[in-house]
């Protein structure tokens, strides 16, 4: 199993000093089917999105924070399901919108 060597930037690591909490968020995922590669919110906008997100909570796909769309941020603002992932690769990279970190 390929681990993490997709993300261009691995910059938040969990601290060296072992102070990052535990996510629990992540032990109460349901198991989601993505939605389409697409981001509906920048579709409806005519713009292009970076890299896509997909909500593990509800399987919603939008932009990551990379672009200055950012909805799977806004998602999560609206319905606090606080874990996404990559929807390109079959990643472990997962982000915590709570704990503000890769879980
Ligand atoms: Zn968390
Ligand atoms: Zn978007
Ligand atoms: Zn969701």
């Amino acid at each position: 199993m390929a681990l993490d060597a997709q993300g261009a930037n691995t910059t938040d690591r969990a601290g060296l000093n072992g102070q990052a909490p535990r996510c629990e968020h992540i032990d109460q995922l349901p198991t989601v089917e993505p939605g389409l590669p697409e981001c509906k919110e920048c579709l409806a906008l005519g713009r292009a999105w970076a890299r896509l997100l997909v909500c593990l909570t509800c399987g919603w796909v939008a932009c990551s924070d990379d672009a200055r769309g950012g909805h799977s941020r806004t998602h999560y603002e609206e319905t606090d399901h606080p874990v996404v992932a990559t929807l390109a690769s079959p990643s472990t990279w997962r982000w915590c919108y709570v704990h503000r970190r890769t879980v």
